[in-house]
């Protein structure tokens, strides 16, 4: 193999730039849960998301914890942390971020596809994701990659989410520049 040839370093360095036009391809979607949407269903968002913490959690619900909190001064805009009491769980979302998410049975094999996307949005604390990046982080989850919702095409995982009614998953809309 010769690949210290001059041409081949001429064509690394040529300007492609006009190969690939911004704004051609479409927006990648992107998703999250909507809290509102299991709120307007009667449901209490922050339930339904500590039924997906682990059980050690679970056990916590309801404790008094102290929570640090950061307070900048107005004038010298220093940070400085206090205290306060919360209720452990009352943050659902971020305690299964830091703590749930990270444990081995947060997501196993014969769970239902939107109950793993809804996971995964969870794990990273409902920032909205591209479905491609949701499941490149299932197959962590299945080494095997032998799981149902990895063996399914994207096509079709993403018409399960878009059809979606019971799990809140919304398409993240970008508000239009003014
Ligand atoms: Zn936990």
């Amino acid at each position: 193999m010769d690949l210290d040839g001059p041409e081949s370093f001429a064509e690394d360095a040529g300007d492609d730039s006009d190969e690939l036009v911004e704004g051609e391809q479409p927006a990648e979607d992107r998703f999250y849960i909507d809290a509102d949407w299991h709120e307007r269903q009667g449901l209490s968002f922050n339930d339904v998301v500590q039924e997906r913490m682990c059980p050690q959690c679970q056990l916590r619900v309801g404790e008094e914890v102290e929570e640090r909190y950061p307070v900048v001064d107005r004038k010298t805009r220093r940070v400085t942390y206090e205290l306060r009491r919360v209720q452990y769980g009352s943050r659902p979302v971020s305690i299964i971020r830091d703590c749930c998410a990270r444990k081995s049975q947060f997501i196993v094999p014969d769970m239902p596809v939107l109950e793993v996307v809804f996971r995964i949005l969870l794990a990273n604390g409902n920032q909205p994701m591209p479905l491609e990046h949701i499941r490149d982080q299932l197959r962590e989850w299945c080494p095997t990659g032998r799981c149902q919702w990895l063996l399914l095409p994207p096509e079709t995982v993403r018409r399960i989410v878009e059809n979606d009614q019971f799990y809140g998953l919304r398409r993240h809309e970008i508000p239009e520049a003014a």
